[in-house]
């Protein structure tokens, strides 16, 4: 736990989140701001900031996070595929300095700009 972490305090519940998944090592929840009907940020529990921050320990919780992706696609309708984004450092857009992963699918999916 990170003090001064925006998805820290979330996944400790000091800021309300519209949680669609938890487990030991993993939490996910709605984004706030919605780039499509269906927007869904996944993250480890463990504070790392970014790809940029991974190491090699960090291997099993990485695959566990990719092979989560499609079941909670599914589990939120995305019957038909749904887009993965991981924006890494201002270089890649990041905003929230807690890994994440974006799943996007729905109505009104965005193009890429
Ligand atoms: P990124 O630009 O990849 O760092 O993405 C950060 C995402 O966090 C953005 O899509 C924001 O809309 C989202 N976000 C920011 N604050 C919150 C919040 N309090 N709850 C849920 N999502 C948030
Ligand atoms: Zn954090």
């Amino acid at each position: 736990i990170m003090d001064d972490c925006l998805f820290c305090k979330i996944i400790a519940n000091e800021i309300p989140s519209s949680k669609v998944y938890e487990d030991d090592e993993l939490f996910a929840f709605k984004d706030l701001y919605p780039k499509a009907d269906v927007h869904i940020l996944v993250i480890p529990k463990l504070h790392i900031e970014s790809l940029d921050g991974l190491t090699s320990d960090h291997q099993n919780l990485i695959a566990k996070m990719m092979l989560k992706l499609p079941e909670l696609a599914r589990d939120q309708g995305l019957k038909d595929g749904f887009r993965t984004i991981i924006n890494t450092g201002p270089g890649g857009g990041q905003e929230v300095g807690h890994l994440h992963m974006h799943i996007l699918g729905g109505k009104n999916l965005p193009g890429f700009k």
